[in-house]
């Protein structure tokens, strides 16, 4: 049977959902406004495990934002300095199918890319790797979590032999070390950093320390800040690798028995003495001492990181290194303990299962393995050789393609790339340079919009069922409980229709997101991230659930920590140790641009604003970008609090209200991210400043660090 959109079940009264913003993943209960024309209420479900009814600003308001500026139609222009004009969706499936069978037949498909979203629920990335990746044997489906989590999806897979993470929410009730390196978790993983806070509160412990060149409201509560410079994390982590050589932190029963690669790794700490290791960072010697002290004194260290060690150039190396740290001191495998990332997005953990990145393949596969092609074949109904064997093209490879004209179909879909990439003005450039870019959209009005020719309105969360993956690896069924407007649909059924048209009848043949979802679980029997155990109806019916969870498996019955018998999934069972020596930023400062300016999240909005920019209350916390930065460097510069700014990198500038703040290093300056050009007059472009050099492992850019000069404008 073909899928029919308007068929998803919706919800009548109060609903439940997980919080379609950050990747802590808050449950979420909706209940209907009196007034039809009103907003859905939001608050927090006390029967989610993962959060336990609590909530922050952005969950707690996400129904103000679901029906303003809607996208209701297909739109479509050939040229973008053209108006837009409404067509209907026959018309949009007959121009996709035309251009993709011409490009096919002309230049391959290697031409064809996607660029799509932890957005998306579990089925969405699913209908659209299987299109691209199996029914048009192009690879080149990658996703905003790209920018976001990339590297700890390296980082894992290259220590412990997968990305699954080993740890969950519960480990924070249990550590007696919580250590908080590149994230600034008070405000963007808010509900995690309060269940800590309330630990503290009762006089639990535990120990808090914080790395991160800036104070925030993260490090205010902890009990050592390392300020760090910008990019030296992994010295950092060298030179407490150092320390625990030294005072005998090492466990060398469990490094034999567990790890390999430790001689090499020795060496590198050894070279690493803490003096050196403190100048490189610019902290005192003794705060690296004393994390030592307390890393070793602890029965349960737990880190936690994101985006500041993950957009690096070094961002692998770095999330190795943490694994490293908890490997040779047996900080993995037991309650409290572990290297836990706090990925970005709402479903970035379900996108990495289902193959939501230009390198895999469902079930934590890789398109460089040809047993995992050939599985995943058999499994879509392709004939072999259907997928490509080479890894497709992440979303820089992507902007870089379209330079070089190598891509006649660039589809973005649930995300605004026109703000958070870097180097914004290049990707300009390069999309002009694609013949037909297509964008599937809830909201009107984005700054990919202004570079799209075609325009799909897509129903979002809320308005279509499917299930999204937290940080802890816990599967939460979405209720669709609105109507999409106009002629909006699921982003699945979008993909769904396209593969049918393209001839991919019997493949594509599906009836409901529940239909998706169940053909994805079957995948992953036998895989780390088993999930055949689940079903839309199990979800439904027993609430969330944890992964692994194989067929069989009782509810509540799924596994909450990983790597608990200590074997790992490398060919040798053994737990991997890596010694990359650390590099440093890619573009550090000079007398040109003597400053790093590094970009970053507040706690009301949400990455480019789509939704967030409604809320009256969080326009009213955050009414403009202001440029932090260190008096010293403002007086250095001319500038005085409230002056604007003319900040410049090697690839443009731009104009920014100062605000003084000595709660960041001398040396670093800081914008948020959010307000991209549709913002108005109070567009500040940060990512316009950034570069696009990033980690040849994990192909992330560094949008942590970039040089800049600052003058009065
Ligand atoms: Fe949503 Fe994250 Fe806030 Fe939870 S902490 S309510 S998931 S934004």
């Amino acid at each position: 049977m073909a899928s029919d959109p308007a068929a998803s079940p919706v919800a009548s009264s109060a609903a439940r959902a997980q919080c379609p913003y950050c990747g802590v993943g808050c449950g979420l209960e909706l209940k209907p406004p009196a007034d039809p024309e009103g907003s859905w209420t939001a608050r927090g479900d006390r029967h989610h495990p993962s959060s336990l009814g609590q909530v922050c600003v952005k969950g707690a308001t996400v129904g103000e934002t679901l029906h303003h500026n809607r996208l209701t139609t297909p739109l479509w222009r050939a040229r973008t300095d053209q108006p837009f004009e409404a067509i209907s969706w026959e018309r949009a499936f007959t121009l996709l199918v035309e251009r993709i069978q011409d490009t096919l037949a002309s230049k391959g498909p290697a031409a064809l890319a996607i660029y799509g979203s932890g957005q998306f629920l579990c089925e969405d990335y699913y209908a659209a790797n299987k299109l691209l990746k199996g029914a048009l044997g192009s690879n080149n489906f990658d996703a905003n979590s790209r920018l976001c989590m990339s590297s700890a999806v390296a980082g894992y897979g290259r220590s412990l032999g997968s990305d699954g993470p080993p740890c969950c929410y519960d480990d924070l009730d249990l550590a007696d070390l919580v250590l908080l390196i590149g994230t600034n978790t008070a405000e963007c993983h808010p509900v995690l950093f309060q269940r800590l806070l309330k630990r503290r509160r009762k006089g639990d412990g535990p120990r808090l320390v914080v790395v991160d060149p800036r104070a925030t409201a993260t490090s205010d509560a902890s009990d050592l800040h390392l300020a760090i410079a910008p990019g030296t994390d992994l010295a950092l982590l060298c030179g407490l690798g150092h320390l625990l050589l030294q005072r005998g932190g090492v466990d060398r029963a469990f490094v034999a028995a567990h790890t390999e690669g430790f001689v090499e790794l020795e060496a590198l700490w050894r070279a690493w003495e803490p003096a050196q290791a403190a100048a490189v960072c610019g902290i005192a010697e003794a705060d690296l001492r004393q994390l030592a002290d307390w890393w070793g004194e602890a029965s349960a260290a737990l880190s936690l990181w994101s985006m500041g060690v993950n957009q690096s150039r070094e961002g692998t190396a770095t999330v190795a290194a943490i694994c490293n740290l908890h490997l040779v001191s047996g900080q993995i495998g037991k309650p409290g303990a572990g290297p836990f990332s706090l990925t970005g997005q709402p479903n970035a953990m379900g996108g990495r299962e289902v193959g939501g990145l230009a390198q895999l393949l469902p079930g934590y596969r890789a398109v460089a393995n040809p047993e995992h092609r050939a599985a995943v074949e058999r499994h879509w109904g392709f004939a072999p050789g259907s997928i490509a064997p080479e890894p497709g093209l992440a979303v820089w490879q992507q902007i870089e393609a379209m330079e070089r004209g190598e891509l006649d179909l660039w589809w973005v879909a649930a995300t605004n790339p026109l703000v958070s990439l870097p180097s914004l003005d290049r990707v300009r450039a390069a999309v002009a340079n694609c013949p037909l870019v297509v964008l599937s959209e809830a909201y009107a009005g984005t700054e990919t919009e202004a570079v799209a020719h075609l325009v799909l309105p897509a129903a979002q969360w809320s308005e279509k069922e499917g299930v999204m993956v937290n940080s802890e690896r816990r599967v939460t069924l979405c209720s669709a409980f609105r109507q999409p407007p106009g002629e909006a649909r699921p982003d699945w059924a979008i993909f769904a229709e396209l593969g049918r048209r393209l001839g991919f009848a019997e493949q594509f043949n599906y009836g409901s997101a529940a239909a998706v979802y169940a053909e994805f679980v079957a995948l992953t029997a036998g895989r780390l991230c088993d999930s055949s155990g689940l079903s839309h109806p199990l979800l439904a019916e027993h609430g969330p659930q944890q992964w692994p969870f194989p067929a069989g498996t009782a509810p509540g019955g799924g596994q909450a920590r990983l790597y608990g018998d200590l074997r790992f999934p490398t060919p040798s069972g053994r737990a991997r140790l890596w010694a990359d020596p650390p590099l440093g930023l890619a573009e550090p400062p000079d007398d040109a641009y003597p400053l790093v300016l590094t970009v970053g999240r507040l706690l009301g909005h949400w990455h480019t604003m789509t939704r967030t920019v409604h809320v009256a209350r969080v326009a009213k916390a955050h009414p403009e970008p202001l440029l932090e930065v260190h008096p010293e460097d403002a007086a250095r510069a001319g500038l005085a609090e409230g002056a604007h700014a003319q900040v410049r990198s090697r690839r443009g500038a731009l104009r920014v209200k100062v605000q003084l703040s000595e709660r960041i290093r001398p040396g670093t300056v800081f914008l948020p991210m959010h307000w991209g050009a549709s913002q108005g007059e109070l567009a500040c472009e940060a990512n316009r400043l950034m570069h696009a050099l990033g980690c040849p492992i994990s192909q992330q850019p560094e949008l942590k660090g970039a040089a800049v000069a600052l003058a009065p404008d």
